[in-house]
């Protein structure tokens, strides 16, 4: 694990664990990592500058069905998060 706390841009921390690869948006194929903020939940973000982020939503052309798309995949991670929580205990 290699967890950061990093503050966006607009000012929201999250953690992103920087030892997982970045994904692609399936709407616009931009490069984006998921940080999880306070509320234990998932947001897509991207690199706009070296080590400067802001949410993807702010920037995907096609943020109202990415949101939509998102909530499924925030489970996923969900699931991975947990399983990983699991692992740990191993
Ligand atoms: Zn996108």
């Amino acid at each position: 694990m290699n967890t950061k706390e990093i503050i966006l841009l607009g000012g929201t921390g999250v953690y992103v664990d920087f030892s997982k690869r970045p994904v692609k948006c399936r709407s616009c194929n931009a490069e984006i990592r998921f940080g999880l903020t306070d509320n234990n939940k998932f947001i897509p973000i991207e690199e706009v500058e070296e080590g400067v982020y802001q949410s993807h939503f702010a920037s995907c052309p096609d943020a109202t069905k990415f949101r939509r798309k998102t909530m499924s995949r925030e489970r996923q991670c969900d699931e991975i998060a947990r399983n990983e929580q699991e692992l740990s205990k191993l």
